[in-house]
């Protein structure tokens, strides 16, 4: 059978990751987070103070693209992908509020977004892969044979990501995670390049309502669908 490249977008905390890790836990595929790309840039960007308190000099930003370089790796005693940069595992780093706060405008650079990309591309070249994240369907694999669109209510995004914040000991209130969700969101879907928007070909899930056996049902279903309509092609 073809391997199949599957595409998952949607806003923040919509729980994408989840639902793409166990798809390809599924499938055995290879999943990849193409956010913890932009959070590893920057926190190499704040770890050379080129980004403070979200200030930042372009020019400076997309010279330092050069010095950077990001992997991924399975960790066998944790059965998870985990981020590398520039040799040093920031797996837990790259997680926190602070760069989930100044990711996004570093993302909307052209330059940044094309190194992203061109890694992202090379990494599914030969299918088999499940990855997340805002363009992934639209720019990334406009020919994925799989996209799935995931959505769900504020108050159900900010509480869950509220609970994963308080589990890792940051002080933060729902009113915060609120606020930088949306102001996430906004950024994300107003940028000029690779905005987020759902593909036309794109199938949605609202998992407000859903849990994760549920959801990661329907995805499979979606995929066993896909499947068959493609064989039957043949
Ligand atoms: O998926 P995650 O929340 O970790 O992504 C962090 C940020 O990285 C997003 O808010 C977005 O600004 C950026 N991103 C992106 N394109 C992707 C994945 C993430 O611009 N494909």
């Amino acid at each position: 059978m073809k391997f199949l490249t599957i595409a998952i977008d949607g806003y923040s905390s919509c729980g994408k990751s989840t639902l793409a890790k166990e798809i390809a836990n599924e499938l055995n595929y290879v999943y990849v987070d193409s956010g913890a790309m932009y959070r590893a840039f920057t926190l190499h960007l704040m770890n050379r103070g080129i980004l403070k308190d979200g200030a930042y000099i372009t020019s400076q930003v997309i010279d330092e693209l050069e010095n950077t370089q990001i992997r991924f790796a399975f960790n066998t005693e944790t059965q998870k992908s985990e981020t590398y940069l520039n040799g040093v595992n920031v797996e837990k780093d790259i997680r926190s509020s602070l760069i989930s706060k100044q990711v996004s405008p570093i993302s909307a650079i052209k330059e940044v977004r094309e190194k992203m990309v061109a890694i992202q591309q090379q990494m599914g070249i030969e299918g088999r892969v499940v990855m997340d994240g805002r363009d992934i369907g639209t720019v990334v694999f406009p020919k994925a044979e799989v996209k799935l669109f995931m959505t769900a209510s504020n108050e159900i995004r900010a509480q869950r990501r509220l609970i994963e914040l308080l589990e890792k000991g940051e002080n933060v209130s729902l009113d915060d995670v609120k606020k930088s969700l949306a102001q996430r969101d906004h950024i994300d879907m107003t940028r000029e390049i690779a905005p987020l928007r759902k593909a036309e070909d794109a199938i949605e899930i609202d998992n407000s309502e859903l849990n994760r056996a549920e959801q990661l049902e329907l995805a499979l279903t979606i995929i066993q669908d896909k499947i068959q309509s493609l064989q039957s092609v043949k």
